[in-house]
This record gives C-alpha cells, sequence and structure tokens, in this order.
C-alpha cells in the first residue's frame, strides 16, 4: 500500500484543498493519512511557509521527501497551487519530478547546567530575552573573532536566506550552495562596541561559536524557523551545518531564480 501523510494549518481553503486532495488520492490509489510513519512515501503540507515549517519540525526533519501546496500567504516553500491537485498527482504517479535537497542548521546550546539540539531549515537566532541589548563573544573555526552587541544573530542556511535574512539585508543565496549566512540584527558600532555590520558566509565545516560576555547573567531566546525557546544561564552555543537534508519534490517548471523573481520583484517583470 502507498501510504501519503498530508499536514495542514486551520484555514477554511487548506481544510477545504485538503479534503478534495484526500479524494483525490484515494481515489488514485494511495491511502493517506494526517501524521507521519516511516511507512509514508510523501509528506503534503497545505498552507504556507508557517504551515510547511511546522510540519517538518512535527515529523522530526524526515528523509521522506515534502511538498507544498500553497493556501498561505507567501508560499516560498510550496510548490503547488489547489487548482493543480490532477496535473500533480499525474506527475507524481508519473515519477515526473525531481528532489531539491535543502540543508538545515544546528544549534547546540549548552545552558542550564544541560546541552541540547536545535535543528532549523530556514535559521537559528539569538536574541536577548528582554529589550536591553545582547553581548557575545564570537568564534568562527574555534577562533575568537569579534564581541558583538546588538539584537542578536542569526545563521540562515541557503532555503532561509529568502525569509528572516533578506528583511534584515542579508542576501539571497541558491540553494545549491553549500553554506551558512551569519547576519547581524542591529549591531551597534561605537568606540565601544565593534562588530561586523553585513552579513558573512561560511563554509559548511566551520563552526560559529557564541559566548556571552564574562560577568553577565546570561538568559537568551534561541528561535528556530519561527519557534521560540527561553533559556537561563547560557554557557555557549555551537552553530554548525545539521545531519537532516530535506528534501522537496519540484517539477519540470521549477526554477529557484524565477520563484525569487515572482515572490520578489513581479512577475510582470519582463527584459526589455
Ligand atoms: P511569519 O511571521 O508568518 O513569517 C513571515 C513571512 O516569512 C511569511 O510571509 C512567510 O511566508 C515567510 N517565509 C517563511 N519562510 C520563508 C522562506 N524560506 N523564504 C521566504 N519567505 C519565507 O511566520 P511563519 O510563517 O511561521 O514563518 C517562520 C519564519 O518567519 C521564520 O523562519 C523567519 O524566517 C520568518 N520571520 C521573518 C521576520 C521578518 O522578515 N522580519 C520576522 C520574524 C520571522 P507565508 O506567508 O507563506 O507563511
Ligand atoms: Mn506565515
Amino acid at each position: 500500500m502507498r501510504v501519503i501523510s498530508i499536514f495542514t494549518n486551520d484555514t477554511a481553503i487548506s481544510r477545504e484543498t485538503k479534503r478534495q486532495l484526500v479524494s483525490k488520492l484515494e481515489n488514485s490509489g494511495f491511502h493517506t493519512e494526517d501524521f507521519f510513519s516511516e511507512h509514508s512515501e510523501l509528506i503534503i503540507c497545505v498552507g504556507g511557509d508557517g504551515a510547511f515549517l511546522k510540519a517538518i519540525h512535527k515529523c522530526n526533519f524526515p528523509a521522506t521527501p515534502f511538498i507544498g501546496i500553497n493556501t498561505g500567504h507567501l508560499g516560498f516553500f510550496q510548490e503547488i497551487s489547489p487548482d493543480e491537485l490532477d496535473i500533480f498527482i499525474e506527475n507524481y504517479k508519473q515519477g515526473k519530478y525531481r528532489l531539491q535537497p535543502l540543508s538545515t542548521v544546528k544549534a547546540t546550546v549548552t545552558a542550564d547546567g544541560k546541552t541540547i539540539e536545535h535543528v532549523g531549515l530556514n535559521e537559528i537566532v539569538i536574541k536577548s530575552s528582554g529589550s536591553r541589548s545582547i553581548h557575545l563573544n564570537i568564534s568562527i573555526g574555534g577562533s575568537f573573532i569579534e564581541r558583538f552587541s546588538g539584537d542578536g544573530i542569526l545563521v540562515a542556511t541557503p532555503a532561509g536566506s529568502t525569509a528572516y535574512n533578506y528583511s534584515l539585508g542579508g542576501s539571497i543565496v541558491d540553494p545549491r550552495l553549500n553554506l551558512l549566512q551569519v547576519t547581524p540584527i542591529a549591531p551597534i558600532n561605537t568606540t565601544a562596541y565593534r562588530s561586523f555590520t553585513s552579513s558573512i558566509l561560511l563554509p559548511s565545516d566551520l563552526s560559529f561559536g557564541v559566548i556571552p560576555e564574562c560577568g553577565r547573567e546570561y538568559s537568551f531566546i534561541l528561535v528556530t524557523d519561527g519557534i521560540e525557546y527561553r533559556y537561563e544561564k547560557m554557557e555557549w552555543i555551537d552553530i554548525n551545518f545539521a545531519k537532516p537534508v530535506i528534501n522537496l519534490l519540484r517539477f519540470e517548471s521549477y526554477d529557484f531564480w524565477n520563484k525569487v523573481k515572482t515572490k520578489f520583484l513581479d512577475d510582470r517583470v519582463e527584459i526589455l
């Protein structure tokens, strides 16, 4: 039996799209479930990017391919629209697709006497738990580089480069590149504090280390893909490439830079 898992957010259009999808898939010989198990050959997320990210976290970053149906707002991850269900099922049955691998980022946090790992598909953000600035000693590949002060630090994957990273003035990265982008959030640059004001790009084998400045009581917030975790007494955080790779189903018409153009510029932009 071929099993497909379907996740959805709670909007009326998503629920209706899911209902149609379930009936079309069942008529095509698939069995659908609304949870993930190792029997699933595909995971479908109905909603926007937020729903897509939530489903990935809920399934714990599996190797099983994902596809998104966009009923949300931006839908950068989402490949198909609700009026393309029949053609999607036909192409899927005929194997007319390829897989786009997306790398992930991992933060290993030592705080409150424990070590905990968090994985993100878009990014990991470290910021203070209140409205005051955060003071961090930053190391790259084990060497001390800078003393950062400001609102926080964001480490984006190529897939996450078009999200919060882009709003902060970071660069859009083609997901075929293996790198992490570190983007400062409102860095303070005065005679008292000094750090990079632009994003920096790191190769996949370098580790990015964060240690709170000596003598400060450190409580902070770590945000991965919009999900918040609060810690007291942070000791250090290491941020690296993570092992899981998310595989997205992509059809013939998909092209990364075309998608960027339609979502960020205007789909009527023509060559003059
Ligand atoms: P949200 O606050 O609804 O997301 C903000 C916007 O980011 C939404 O329009 C969302 O698309 C879009 N988005 C998410 N991932 C994207 C990607 N990889 N490329 C381009 N756009 C993307 O929260 P959410 O829907 O739960 O998504 C979580 C993400 O929001 C976080 O990972 C973070 O990157 C982003 N965020 C952005 C800002 C900012 O830009 N100032 C602030 C906080 C968080 P949909 O409309 O399809 O959901
Ligand atoms: Mn959203």
